[in-house]
Formats: structure tokens, sequence, C-alpha cells
């Protein structure tokens, strides 16, 4: 059977390296979301769990998501390098589940494009009914996992900048300066005052977009909701690094004002 699609890249080169490092570390396990594509297919989302040291049963849970848009590589590759950091250094995660979902579009990043298959920005489609599969498969996860934290991966091609949006609760702008900071070791921030149209402080943006990628409407506990962003026609190497010292400290950070918070 002929596909009309043609698709230029394969998920397989991404995940096999990953789904063996899982195999062989217990805190580590791939966890494959399957949906129903449009088309009647079982395809999947690739899921990977990484269960840091320390108590399980007061763990914090953080989804890390990228590949939301599918022609942003270096989320992707950030969250894959991420995955085989944690396997060797897994103190990184004390204290932490982490879900993380490196390629959320599967369509979108087969062909190279930003949009679904549908031709529709699966970020504006989250928490309004979407009949899109994978923005389906990933409310399930959101609905079923209530995380304490949520981090978007994206790269934009119209910021010379990292810059990065925040939601939920409300210190998450104290976790995501110092993450700009570190990330700053890599890549220049916008310090526009205006960015994608909305005012922005420093790189940092409190307002957003309808239908993003976001916890249920109805949890009641608001979790720390970061996106991160980094400019998208810089160098990719340093955009994979600045994520990944974003994450670094996003996590470093999320542990203690929850901590701090709980004393206040
Ligand atoms: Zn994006």
């Amino acid at each position: 059977m002929t596909n009309p699609v043609s698709f230029t890249r394969d998920l397989e080169k991404l995940t096999a390296p990953l789904d063996a490092l899982a195999k062989s570390n217990d805190h580590l396990s791939c966890e494959h979301v399957s949906y129903l594509s449009k088309q009647g297919m079982m395809e999947s989302l690739p899921k990977y769990v990484f269960s840091g040291p320390g108590d399980r049963r007061s763990h914090l849970k953080v989804g890390i998501f990228a590949g939301i848009h599918g022609d942003e590589d270096t989320g992707v590759d950030a969250i894959s390098r991420f995955i085989v950091l944690l396997n060797r250094e897994p103190e990184i995660a004390r204290g932490y589940e982490l879900f993380l979902y490196p390629v959320c579009n599967r369509h979108g990043y087969l062909t190279d494009s930003r949009w679904s298959e549908d031709g529709l920005d699966i970020n504006r489609e989250f928490w309004k009914g979407s009949a899109e599969p994978e923005v389906r498969a990933l409310e399930r996860e959101l609905e079923a996992n209530r995380f304490d934290g949520i981090v978007a991966l994206h790269s934009d091609d119209t910021s010379e900048g990292l810059y990065g949006f925040v939601k939920g609760h409300e210190l998450t702008r104290y976790v995501l300066e110092p993450a700009l900071e570190a990330a700053g070791m890599f890549l220049p921030r916008n310090f526009d005052k205006s960015i994608d149209n909305f005012e922005a402080n420093d790189g940092i943006i409190e307002q957003g977009y309808e239908g993003i990628l976001t916890a249920p409407p109805t949890q009641k506990f608001r979790p720390f909701e970061i996106v991160f962003e980094t400019p998208h026609l810089a160098d990719a190497g340093r955009q994979v690094e600045a994520h990944l010292a974003a994450m670094a400290v996003i996590l470093e950070r999320f542990k203690v004002l929850i901590s701090e918070g709980q004393n206040i």
C-alpha cells in the first residue's frame, strides 16, 4: 500500500536507543501511549517515565513535553539527551517522577512539519473537545497523572533570544527566571517588552494562547506550568544545551519552592 504522505523521518531511530536504555535501567520505563489514528491505525506517542531517588510516595510528578510542533527538533533532542543523562546521573531527578514525552505531534514529526495531519496547530486544541487524536491521547495523560509541574519545550523562529510563558501556580516565574539565567550560558535572552504580541518582562510572559497543552481545567491544584522557548534559527546544538540547562534548573527550583511554599 502506498502512502500519499511522504514521511521524511523515522521515529524508531529516536526511540530505539531510549527503549534499550529503559530495558537496562530499573528507574526508567518506556510506556508509549497508544491511540487510534483518524485512519483507524494503532499508533503511539513515545513516553518514558523516570523514577528518581528518594521516597516514591512523596515524589513530585512532572511532565516534560516536546515536539508539540513537529518541526521543532531541539526540544525533542533535548529530552532524548536528558533521558541519557538521567541514566548516568539519577540524582538530577531526586524526589521526582518524571514523565517525558519527546514527540507529542507524531505526524508533524514524521513529516517535519509544525502542523497536525489535518493542518492544525495542536497547541491551540487542548481542552476544547478536539478530535485530534494526539491531543486526545495527551489529554488522557494529563487527566490520569495530574502533574505537579508541566514543562513544554518549544523553539520560535520569530525570536532571536530565549523566553518563556508561565501559568498555573503563582510562584512559577521564580522557577522560570533561574532557568532562563542558566540557559543564558548558551544563548541570549529576549528582553523585548513585547514578544509574540504579549507583554513580556525580562523574557517572561504571563499571558498566553488559548488551547495550549496545559493541566486539565478540572485539576484543583494548579501546577507549575512553563513553556520554554529557544530561538529556532540559532545554532541547534546551543538550543539543545539551553533546553537541558533549563530543565535541570527547573527541577532544582520546583522542589525548593514547593517545600518552602508548604512552610509559608
Ligand atoms: Zn512550538
